[in-house]
């Protein structure tokens, strides 16, 4: 085995020792190691609420499916044109549309026998 070079031996004192030096090493790792961890869930959540942002100005064409961008007035696959109460605005006139309380509504469920 050589003779390890005076830095590691430097560096190991320094970790080693209470030091304030060592201290504030450990503290710089420390950070870094913490940033490097925090960075893949600090950019999956930037992604998340790009993702989110973007989905809130999409809307789906009602003829064919196809999503496209709020602000253009007809479908860029189709060239149907956008109505008034398309379903995927936020809020208004999707829920001023069917104001029917759930409450007021019946489902009717018949049972039956199934042979199997
Ligand atoms: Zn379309």
């Amino acid at each position: 085995m050589g003779r390890l070079p005076p830095l590691v031996w430097l560096l190991a004192l320094l970790l080693l020792l209470p030091t304030p030096v060592g201290r504030a090493l450990i503290d710089v790792l420390g950070g870094v190691a913490l940033v490097l961890l925090a960075l893949p869930f600090i950019l999956g959540g930037l992604g998340w609420i790009g993702w989110k942002v973007l989905q809130s100005r999409m809307t789906v064409c009602p003829s064919c499916g196809a999503a496209s961008f709020q602000a253009t007035p007809v479908c860029a696959v189709c060239g149907s044109a956008f109505s008034e109460t398309n379903g995927s605005q936020p809020t208004g006139s999707r829920f001023e549309a069917d104001s029917t309380p759930a409450s007021s509504v019946t489902i009717d469920v018949t049972a039956e026998d199934v042979e199997s």
